[in-house]
C-alpha cells in the first residue's frame, strides 16, 4: 500500500495556525500596547502640566522678596533686574511686576516659540500658562508679580517622551508575539504537523500496523493523549476489520468447500475448471476431467448407519487426496461422487492410467470402526479439448459417461468419446499381453547384417525384436516398444533381448562366424540400476568378450538424464562394452555434448541418408557427420542405406561400415548364417 500514502497537502502560511495566532496575538497586543500607552500618555501629560505649574510656583516665590523690596520701594532699575532674571528662563515669554492699579513698575515679553508639533501639543498645555503672586509687606499689598510660561519646551520634552513610551508600547507587543508565535509553534504547530504526517503513512487495509509515533515532551499533555486515543482506535479499527475479514472467510470457506471432506465443492470447482481449462487452451494443453462415482454406495448407508458413510467418505476424499499430485484438482461434487481435474495429460492415455490407479486405491480396504470395507467405483473421463472446450458441458458429458458406465460395467474407466475409449482399451490389453509375452514365447530377434562396404564382409548384427501376437499377428516394435517403456515392462523384455541376442552370438562363434552384435538400449533400461549386472551376466553367461556387445542408445535417452546416463555408460565402458549413439542428428547433437559423452560409435540416422538422394543440403549433413566423428575418433555407420548411390557416397567420404535394405533386410538366425557366409570375401 506504499503507493496509497498520500503526499502531506499544502497549507498556505497565510492560513496556518501558528501564522493566525501571530496575527491575534500581535494584534491585541499592539492594541493593548497602543491603549496602555495612551493610557500612560495621559497621565504623563498632566504629571508635566504639573511640573510646570510647580516649576512656576518655585520661581515666583524666588523672585518674591526682590520684586517686593522693588514694588515697596518703587524702584524701577531692582525691578528690572528681577524681570532680566526672569527672563533667563527660556520658557518664561512675559514677566511684569506691576502696582495695585496695574501699572507695570517693570515689564517684559517676548514672542511665543514657534514649533510644528504645537496645534498637537497646545490643546494639552495650553499656549501659554500665566501664574501671579501677590507682593506683601507687613501684610500690606504694594502690587504683583505675573510670569507666563511659553508650554512648547515642556511639551517637546513630553512629546520625545511619549513616543519614546508608544514605541517601546509597540515594541513589547511586538517582541512578545514573536514568543508567542514561537513557543506555540513548538508546543503545538510543529508536533500537529508531525502527527499529520504518520497519519497519512497509515494503510487504511491495516492502520494499526504503523502507529502514530508519541511527539516528545507530549506524553502527558492532551497531544499524547490525542495520539494514545488516536492509536487504540487505529488498533480497534484493525481488530474489527481483520474479525470482519476472518468472517468473511468462513462464509467464503464454508461457501466454498464441503463441510464433511474439506474439499472444494461443485461451485469453487467449478471456478477452478473454467480458469484450468483457461490456461490449458492457452498454453495448447490437454486435459481430462474424471468424474468419480463410488458403486453402491447408498447400500453402505443402509447397511450401517449415515455416521459410518461419513466416516466412510472422509476417508475416500483423504485417499483421493493422496493421489491428486500438483497437477490434479479434486472436489467432492455431491453424496458418493468426486470428480477430478487432471492438468496437462499429454495423451489420454495419461488419464486411463491415472483412473486405473484410483480405481485401485479404492479397491484396498478401509477401515471403520474396525469394519472392513472394499469398494468399487465407476469413473468417466471427458477430455478437453477433444471433447469439449466448456467447462460445464465438459463435467456433463463426464458425468453422463459415468452413469452410462455404471449401467454396463463397473469398477472400471470409461472414455465419454467412444474412440479413444476402445483404443486405450486395446492398449490396455496390449500391456496385459506384454506381459505374458516373454513366458508364451512369442518374442523373437531378428538380425539386420552390418556390413563393412569396401570389402562386402558382414561384421555385426543388429538385434531386433519381433512380437508374434497369437491373435493380431506381428505387431511392430515401434507400436509395442513404448508401451512397454511406459510401464517399465521394457526392464524385463530388454533383458530377455540382451541375453538371447548374447546367445545367439555365442552359437555363430562356436560356428565360425567373426561379428559383434549390437542390441538397442532403451532410457527406461538406461535408468534401470541393475542394468550394468544384467549386460555383464549376460556377457559371462556366454563366454563372449564385452567388446562384442554393442549398445544403441539415441540421443533423447542420455538425455532424459545426462549424468546418470554417463555413470552407466561409463561402467559398462570400463567393463569393455561398446556403445553407440542411435538415430544420430535427429536429437540434440550438440559437439559439446558429444564430447563429454563416454561412446565409441555413431549412427547416421535413416532420415539423412534417405534424404542424400533428394538434393546437396543432406549431403553436406551426412559429410559433416562423419567429419565429426572421425575427429572425435569415433566409429561411423550409417543406417538405411538402400542404393547404390547412397553407398558410393558414403565410401566416398570416408564412411566404410553400413546396414540397410541395401544389403540385407533383418533376418532370421538361419537366413542370417547363409547371408555371412554368401558374403565372406573370397580368401
Ligand atoms: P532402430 O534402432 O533405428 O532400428 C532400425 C530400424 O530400421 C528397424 O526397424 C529396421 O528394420 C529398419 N531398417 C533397417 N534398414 C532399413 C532400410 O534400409 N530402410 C528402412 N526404411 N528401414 C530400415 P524395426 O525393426 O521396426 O525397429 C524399429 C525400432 O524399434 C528400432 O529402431 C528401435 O528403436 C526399436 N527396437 C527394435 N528392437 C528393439 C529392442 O530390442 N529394444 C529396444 N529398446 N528397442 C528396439
Ligand atoms: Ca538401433
Ligand atoms: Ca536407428
Amino acid at each position: 500500500m506504499a503507493d496509497d500514502i498520500q503526499k502531506l497537502p499544502k497549507i498556505r502560511p497565510y492560513h496556518r495556525l501558528s501564522y493566525k495566532l501571530l496575527r491575534w496575538v500581535l494584534m491585541t497586543a499592539l492594541m493593548a500596547g497602543g491603549v496602555l500607552s495612551m493610557v500612560q500618555i495621559f497621565l504623563d501629560a498632566s504629571r508635566a502640566a504639573i511640573e510646570m505649574d510647580d516649576q512656576a510656583q518655585q520661581i515666583l516665590a524666588v523672585m518674591r522678596d526682590p520684586a517686593a523690596q522693588a514694588i515697596y520701594s518703587i524702584d524701577p532699575e531692582l525691578a528690572n533686574q528681577v524681570v532680566d532674571g526672569l527672563f533667563q528662563q527660556r520658557a518664561i515669554i512675559q514677566a511684569s511686576i506691576y502696582h495695585p492699579d496695574g501699572s507695570y513698575l517693570s515689564h517684559r515679553t517676548r514672542p511665543l516659540r514657534s514649533a510644528p508639533y504645537r496645534p498637537l501639543t497646545d490643546p494639552i498645555f495650553q499656549e501659554q500658562r500665566s501664574y501671579e503672586i501677590p507682593l506683601t509687606r507687613n501684610q500690606q499689598v504694594y502690587g504683583g508679580l505675573r510670569i507666563t510660561l511659553d508650554t512648547a519646551e515642556t511639551a517637546e520634552i513630553f512629546l520625545e517622551r511619549s513616543l519614546l513610551i508608544f514605541i517601546s508600547g509597540l515594541l513589547k507587543a511586538f517582541i512578545l508575539s514573536l514568543i508567542v508565535y514561537a513557543v506555540y509553534y513548538y508546543l503545538l504547530t510543529a508536533p500537529l504537523m508531525g502527527i499529520i504526517r504518520s497519519l497519512l503513512k497509515v494503510d487504511p487495509a491495516s492502520p494499526a500496523q504503523k502507529k502514530i509515533p508519541m511527539p516528545k515532551w507530549h506524553q502527558k499533555d492532551e497531544l499524547g493523549l490525542w495520539v494514545q486515543i488516536a492509536n487504540q482506535l487505529l488498533q480497534s479499527i484493525e481488530d474489527n476489520q481483520q474479525q470482519r475479514l476472518a468472517a468473511e472467510a468462513r462464509v467464503l470457506k464454508m461457501s466454498q468447500y464441503d463441510a464433511l471432506t474439506g474439499l472444494p465443492n461443485r461451485a469453487l470447482f467449478r471456478s477452478h475448471l473454467q480458469s484450468a481449462l483457461e490456461d490449458a487452451k492457452r498454453l495448447h494443453q490437454k486435459a481430462a476431467l474424471l468424474w468419480i462415482g463410488i458403486d453402491d454406495f447408498k447400500s453402505i448407508n443402509d447397511q450401517y448407519s449415515y455416521a459410518i458413510g461419513d466416516q466412510l467418505l472422509q476417508a475416500i476424499a483423504e485417499r483421493l487426496t493422496e493421489h491428486s499430485e500438483v497437477f490434479h484438482t479434486l472436489c467432492r461434487l455431491s453424496g458418493d461422487q468426486f470428480a477430478i481435474l487432471q492438468y496437462n495429460i499429454g495423451t489420454p492415455y495419461r488419464a486411463a492410467k491415472f483412473a486405473d490407479s484410483l480405481l485401485r486405491s479404492l479397491h484396498s480396504p478401509f477401515f471403520i470402526e474396525h469394519r472392513r470395507f472394499q469398494l468399487q467405483a465407476t469413473i468417466g473421463i471427458a477430455l478437453f479439448p477433444d471433447d469439449d472446450v466448456d467447462a460445464d458441458r465438459l463435467l456433463q458429458k463426464a458425468e453422463q459417461t459415468m452413469m452410462l458406465a455404471k449401467n454396463t460395467h463397473r469398477n472400471q474407466f470409461t472414455f465419454y468419446v467412444a474412440s479413444i475409449d476402445s483404443e486405450l482399451r486395446q492398449r490396455k490389453q496390449m500391456e496385459k499381453d506384454l506381459a505374458g509375452a516373454i513366458e508364451n514365447n512369442q518374442f523373437q530377434l531378428a538380425y539386420q547384417p552390418q556390413i563393412d562396404m569396401r570389402t562386402g564382409k558382414v561384421i555385426g548384427a543388429e538385434a531386433l525384436l519381433r512380437w508374434q501376437h497369437p491373435s493380431r499377428g506381428n505387431i511392430p516394435p515401434d507400436v509395442f516398444i513404448p508401451i512397454a517403456e511406459a510401464n517399465d515392462s521394457i526392464r524385463d523384455i530388454g533383458a530377455w533381448v540382451i541375453n538371447q541376442a548374447c546367445r545367439q552370438l555365442h552359437q555363430w562363434q562356436q560356428e565360425g562366424l567373426d561379428l559383434h552384435i549390437a542390441v538397442n538400449l532403451s532410457a527406461n533400461q538406461l535408468r534401470q540400476r541393475n542394468i550394468v549386472d544384467i549386460i555383464r551376466k549376460a556377457i559371462q553367461d556366454n563366454q563372449l568378450q564385452p567388446h562384442q556387445l554393442e549398445l544403441e542408445i539415441t540421443e533423447t535417452s542420455f538425455m532424459e538424464n545426462l549424468s546418470e546416463a554417463v555413470e552407466t555408460l561409463r561402467d559398462l565402458r570400463e567393463f569393455g562394452v561398446r556403445c553407440a549413439v542411435d538415430d544420430f542428428g535427429t536429437g540434440y547433437s550438440s559437439l559439446s555434448y558429444l564430447k563429454q559423452l563416454p561412446i565409441d560409435k555413431i549412427k547416421i540416422d535413416r532420415q539423412f541418408i534417405l534424404d542424400l538422394e533428394s538434393g546437396d543440403n543432406d549431403t553436406s549433413i551426412v559429410s559433416a557427420i562423419i567429419q565429426l566423428g572421425r575427429s572425435l575418433k569415433l566409429g561411423v555407420i550409417a543406417e538405411g542405406v538402400e542404393t547404390e548411390e547412397q553407398k558410393n557416397y558414403l565410401l566416398a567420404n570416408g564412411c566404410t561400415e553400413a546396414q540397410g535394405y541395401f544389403y540385407s533386410k533383418p533376418l532370421t538366425t538361419d537366413e542370417f548364417r547363409k547371408f555371412y557366409h554368401r558374403h565372406k570375401p573370397a580368401a
